[in-house]
């Protein structure tokens, strides 16, 4: 494993050195039968676990039914999940596709066609957020205020602009007469576990206000439950106009979706936007059991609670290590924010056999699946504190 040289695909992942073959609940297990705690959820996308058996079930009937026929025609499944997401949600229509970057695009071509098309106006600038992550295709990549990500593909796409986040003085001064929305996530993931505050969402959701400007909220790691609601901006008191979705979803299955207001459906007229794939029969199946399980357990509620107690255990365990700098984040979307580059602890991490990823070079972050227990959430942290100790020591050493 991890040698790239012998491989026929491409070297464009980092990978950990581990082949994992089969999942149950929070439990992985490799190639050579080694059993691992799972805290990464293969990134926010198994939030019910490994192999749901009421996904499973859903998904062997469609299975058996039907597989795919073309967005060409009615989708029962379709207007089902998309009728349980809009009336569990603020918004009135929903857009199907296979990922987040699409859902993202989805979401950047609605906002610059609702201006041109519907109101007229000819807008087209989209400001975004410094540490933003929102995919990799060249709008969404161009959409993310992160250099690393924009490197080696000029020329990018025009029409967006960059503001640090949490600080809405500075969105207010971009605004401008092409910008037509502001994008957003309510807590930047990828880009280090970082929250936004309550005091900054609301500006920017009066800025939308005043300047008649569309509000993107990128929900596709927030989404799904993961902060402790089914969708994050609830957390604010906020409607945004346009919200995206993707990861937990449909439990695995890839899929993602673009959500927005009544007010934007003409925006999107027959021809005006598609995929093959987007929203077939056996996505959308399993999407329509992920949120009816979710709902009928109350697993967001769960997350909330038990994402205290992971927060609250880590800071007692870890109160005295000169290396963790604070722990943060929202219901179970955690970070451990640390004073150093973190690759080598979460090595340390792994050989402990508790799966965790960075968020940045400097967080470790949690994303335990919605099941998880109490005892798991326990022996998580004694192995974080264990293998957190020396760099804690030698922090202090130095
Ligand atoms: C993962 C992620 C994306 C991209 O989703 P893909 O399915 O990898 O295209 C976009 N935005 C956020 C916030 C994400 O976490």
């Amino acid at each position: 494993m991890g040698d790239q040289g012998k491989s026929a695909l491409f070297p464009n992942y980092g990978r950990y050195p581990l082949a994992l073959v089969k999942g149950e609940g929070s439990r992985l297990w490799d190639d050579e039968g080694n059993e691992y705690l799972d805290f990464m959820s293969g990134l926010a996308v198994t939030n019910l676990g490994h192999a749901p058996q009421s996904v499973k079930e859903k998904l062997n009937e469609q299975l058996d039914q039907l597989w795919h026929v073309s967005n060409l025609f009615h989708i029962p499944n379709q207007e089902k999940l998309a009728g349980l997401l809009t009336a569990n949600s603020c918004a009135d229509r929903v857009f199907f596709c296979n990922s987040g970057a699409e859902a993202n695009e989805a979401a950047i071509k609605l906002a610059r066609r609702y201006n041109q098309k519907v109101l007229g106006n000819g807008r087209y600038e989209i400001i975004t957020f410094h540490q933003s992550f929102h995919g990799r295709t060249l709008a969404t990549l161009t959409a993310t205020g992160q250099g690393k990500v924009q490197e080696g593909f000029a020329p990018l796409p025009q029409g967006f602009v960059y503001a640090p986040f949490n600080d809405a003085d500075a969105v207010a001064s971009l605004i401008n007469a092409n910008t037509c929305a502001i994008m957003l996530e309510t807590v930047q993931a990828e880009g280090g576990v970082i929250t936004a505050t309550p005091t900054f969402i609301k500006a920017i959701a009066e800025l939308c206000e005043q300047h008649d400007l569309l509000l993107i909220v990128d929900e596709i790691q927030t989404g799904m439950g993961r902060t402790g609601k089914l969708f994050s901006y609830e957390h604010y008191g906020i409607e945004p106009d346009i919200f995206t979705v993707a990861k937990g979803i449909a439990s695995g299955f890839p899929m993602g979706a673009m959500l927005a207001k009544e007010k934007l459906a003409e925006a999107f007229s027959a021809g005006s936007h598609g995929s093959t794939f987007g929203g077939t029969p056996i996505a959308t199946a399993a999407g329509i059991a992920t949120i009816e399980t979710m709902l009928a357990e109350g697993l967001p509620a769960r997350v909330a609670e038990l994402g205290d107690y992971l927060q609250a255990k880590l800071k007692e365990a870890l109160a005295g290590n000169s290396f963790v700098e604070d722990i943060r984040g929202k219901g179970l979307l955690i970070g451990i924010g640390c004073t150093q580059p973190v690759a080598a602890a979460v090595a340390a991490i792994h050989a402990q056999r508790l799966l965790v990823v960075t968020a940045g070079p400097q967080v470790i972050r949690l994303l335990p699946n919605f099941y998880v227990t109490r005892e798991e959430i326990d022996r998580a942290v004694a192995i974080i504190a264990s293998a957190l100790a020396p760099y804690g020591a030698e922090t202090v050493k130095a």
